[in-house]
C-alpha cells in the first residue's frame, strides 16, 4: 500500500498513477486518485489494480494538484467503496490514509454520532473529524493537526481541501512519508521515493507526529504542537 500527492503546474493524474504504479510491489487490493481543480474535486477509485482505475479515470479533467492511494484494506472488504480517497460529508475535504486507526470506534461514538457514514473503513472518521472541527472553528491546519493529534495507531495521510487548490496537508506516525522537493515550482509526497524519483531525487523524511504544508513554492514541517521543524533533504540514489 502508498501514498502519493503533486502539486505543481503540470497535469498531475498522469504522474499519480506512475507513482501508484511504482508502489504497486507493496501490495494492495484497490486504488484511487482525488485531483481539485476550478470545477472543485474529481475522485476516481476502483477496486483491484491500476490498469483498473486508469480505465475510469477521465482523461478531459486537468488539475495540477492531486493525492493517490493504494490500498491494503484493514477495516471493511476491499471494494470500490472502501477505496481510498474518502471525502467528508459536505464534500470539502478529501483524504488518503495508509496504516490503522485503532481509536476509530471510540472518536466516532465520542465526535461523530450525527455523521453518516459511507464506508467501512477506520480512515472515513479521520476526514469527518477534520470537517467537525473546521466547522466548529478552526483553521484547517489547526483542524488537521488536532485530529492527528487525537489518532492513535499508525497512519501516513495526505489531505486536499476544494476551497484552497495550493496546498496539500501530509501527516505521519509509525507508516512511512516522505517529501519530494521539486525544482521549479513543485512538490511531491510519497511513501517511498521510488514513487516520484522520475520528477526529483530531493527527500525530506517525516518524522512521527510531524505534519507538513506542502504548496508549490515551500514545504512547511511542524509538529502538532505547532512548532516549525527544519530539515534539510537528502539526495535519494535510485535509478528513474
Ligand atoms: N486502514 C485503512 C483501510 O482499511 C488503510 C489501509 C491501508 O493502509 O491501505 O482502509
Amino acid at each position: 500500500c502508498g501514498i502519493v500527492g503533486y502539486i505543481g503546474t503540470q497535469d498531475t493524474k498522469e504522474i499519480l498513477l506512475k507513482g501508484l504504479e511504482k508502489l504497486e510491489y507493496r501490495g494492495y487490493d484497490s486504488a484511487g486518485i482525488a485531483v481539485i481543480n476550478n470545477e472543485g474535486v474529481h475522485v476516481f477509485k476502483e477496486k483491484g489494480r491500476i490498469a483498473d482505475l486508469r480505465t475510469i479515470v477521465d482523461d478531459s479533467v486537468k488539475a495540477t494538484v492531486g493525492i493517490g492511494h493504494t490500498r491494503w484494506a484493514t477495516h471493511g472488504v476491499p471494494s470500490k467503496v472502501n477505496a481510498h480517497p474518502h471525502r467528508s460529508t459536505s464534500g470539502r475535504f478529501t483524504l488518503v490514509h495508509n496504516g490503522v486507526i485503532e481509536n476509530y470506534a471510540i472518536l466516532k461514538r465520542e465526535y461523530l454520532q450525527d455523521v453518516n457514514f459511507i464506508s467501512d473503513t477506520d480512515t472515513e472518521i479521520v476526514v469527518q473529524l477534520i470537517e467537525k472541527f473546521v466547522n466548529e472553528g478552526r483553521s484547517v491546519e489547526e483542524a488537521f493537526s488536532h485530529t492527528l493529534s487525537i489518532l492513535k495507531g499508525s497512519y501516513a495521510i495526505a489531505l486536499i481541501d476544494n476551497e484552497n487548490d495550493e496546498t496539500i496537508f501530509v501527516g505521519k506516525n509509525k507508516s512511512p512519508l516522505l517529501v519530494g522537493i521539486g525544482k521549479d515550482g513543485f512538490n511531491v509526497v510519497a511513501s517511498d521515493a521510488m514513487a516520484m524519483i522520475q520528477v526529483t531525487d530531493q527527500y525530506v523524511e517525516l518524522m512521527d507526529k510531524e505534519i507538513v504544508i506542502v504548496k508549490r513554492e515551500s514545504v512547511t514541517i511542524k509538529k502538532l504542537t505547532g512548532e516549525i521543524v527544519e530539515r534539510s533533504p537528502y539526495t535519494a540514489e535510485l535509478d528513474a
